[in-house]
């Protein structure tokens, strides 16, 4: 076991050390289509011993430190990360193909603040409440199992492993093996920071692997899971069959609706933006644009407009497999006979390599079309129009997700109700900002639990009355 690492180790039990598997997976730059590193394609028997690690360490005292414990180390974890802010973006920037102020602004800086808000909140007194006779309180669930995708690969692992951490859990972490490089960084972070051995430990490999044994490790208690609805699917059933607690981040299709008081060029530019933010690749991205049915038109030219100026400035999607499936359900929208008012199928104008994208707006959809109900992870805006209040409510939510949304109008009570009867886990008004403190999760197909802040740290505990 070293303090340094290769690029194929893992880290289990407080070090570094080479996977029992001498399998390996490539890691591409998205830009130039080359192969950049690559990871251990960990084994069942990597699982196994950092499962048995982070026991260990549940046990010999994580589980029962002092939130005060807690919140230095994780305190220290964000100092070690701010150092490293350059290779942190240097490897996102490899990973994923993100322009650099995507991957400073969001990529890096985002977790940065997530992890400062867990901190925020040990400092606060914690949980505890008095119901007649009994103390209620809080109790780690113990060892987690983190299973996290490639499109924000440290913010996501951030969510999951400082909310565990900060609740007094033990975590085991499988990153996306499309995107693991800032990960890997993140644990050289943590390994500075001086955490307990086995408190944290890093596995990599694919899903179907590595990950399906970690979920089925009988030392997991539960299991916090982002990414698609496929895989939300699998690791529920496989938790669920031993009686494991899951969290489960699944995909989104959110809807901005604009409603007729709101000013329509201010909420086209907003939504545009959301939508093409890392390439489309964001799960509560606003992909379904719905307005009044007289200016679907008006509407779609401006987001086209938007689309257009920024063609050049976007990044390319994560892998092949994710370039493909956008190819195949842009091709199959436009089959079922809807307009393509920007972009389309295909790489961007002289553009040869890279899974680059055309950022595409779509709008009236021919009726068996069911683009609007399903996530593309690119850069796609579906244009959609509402007769009536209640009609742009049914559209909002006709999918079967409910992650996010958003609503435009000038009349701020106006909004508030309207966002009241969506079906999500989050609703955007007039534009307002992300809140790294405030719950974060989804509804139906996006999946169910919540992250971020105080909800986030909650998840990974579980009520205990004290009859006194
Ligand atoms: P994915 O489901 O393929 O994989 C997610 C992670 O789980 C990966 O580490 C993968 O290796 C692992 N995995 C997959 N199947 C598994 C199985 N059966 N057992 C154990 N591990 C398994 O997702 P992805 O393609 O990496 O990510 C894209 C998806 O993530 C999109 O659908 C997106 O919407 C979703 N997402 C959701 C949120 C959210 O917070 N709701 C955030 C980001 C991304």
């Amino acid at each position: 076991m070293t303090a340094t690492r290769s690029s194929t180790d893992l880290y289990i039990g407080g070090g570094w050390r080479a996977s029992t598997s001498a399998e390996l997976i490539d890691v591409t730059d998205p830009r130039t289509e080359l192969v950049v590193a690559q990871v251990a394609a960990g084994s069942a028997e990597d699982a196994d011993l950092a499962c048995r690690a982070a026991r260990r360490a549940f046990a010999d005292g994580w589980g029962s430190s002092a939130p005060v414990v807690r919140a230095q180390l994780l305190q220290r974890l964000h100092g070690e990360l701010v150092l490293r802010r350059e290779e942190l973006v240097a490897d996102v920037m490899l990973d994923l193909g993100v322009p650099r102020r995507v991957a400073e602004a969001v990529q890096v800086d985002l977790p940065l603040e997530v992890l400062a808000g867990f901190v925020e909140v040990l400092a606060e007194p914690q949980y505890e409440e008095r119901i007649g006779s009994s103390l209620v309180v809080r109790e780690p669930v113990g060892v987690v199992a983190a299973l996290t995708p490639w499109n924000y690969p440290l913010h996501q692992v951030v969510a999951k492993v400082g909310a565990a951490l900060a609740a007094g859990c033990t975590v085991v972490v499988k990153p996306s093996e499309v995107a693991p490089l800032v990960v890997h960084r993140l644990f050289d972070a943590a390994h500075a920071a001086g955490f307990p051995p086995g408190v944290l430990n890093l596995l990599s490999g694919t899903g179907s692997d590595v990950g399906s044994a970690l979920v089925a490790h009988h030392e997991i208690d539960l299991v916090s899971f982002t990414g698609s609805l496929r895989g939300g699917i699998e690791v529920g059933q496989a938790a669920s069959a031993r009686l494991v607690p899951t969290i489960l981040e699944l995909g989104g299709k959110s809807a901005a609706v604009v409603l007729p008081d709101a000013d329509l060029g201010l909420a086209v530019r907003s939504t545009a933006a959301s939508v093409l933010l890392n390439s489309g690749q964001t799960c509560n991205a606003l992909s379904l644009l719905i307005v009044p049915q007289d200016r679907i038109d008006e509407a779609a030219f401006l987001a086209a407009e938007h689309f257009r100026s920024m063609e050049a400035k976007l990044g390319p999607l994560a892998s092949q497999q994710q370039w493909a499936r956008v190819q195949r359900l842009l091709a199959d929208s436009i089959a079922a006979g809807s307009t393509v008012v920007t972009g389309g199928p295909g790489r961007p104008d002289g553009v040869e390599s890279g899974f680059f994208v055309r950022p595409t707006v779509l709008t009236h959809l021919g009726p068996s079309d069911h683009i609007h109900g399903v996530e593309v992870f690119g850069p796609v805006l579906v244009v959609l129009g509402y007769a009536s209040e209640d009609e742009a409510v049914n559209l909002a939510n006709a999918s079967p997700y409910g992650l996010s949304g958003a609503v435009w109008s000038g009349d701020l009570d106006v909004a508030v109700a309207f966002a009241r009867r969506m079906r999500t886990g989050q609703v955007a008004i007039n534009g307002a900002a992300f809140n790294p403190l405030a719950p974060f999760g989804g509804v139906g197909a996006s999946g169910w639990g919540r992250e971020l802040g105080r909800h986030g740290i909650e998840g990974f505990s579980y009520l205990k009355s004290l009859q006194l």
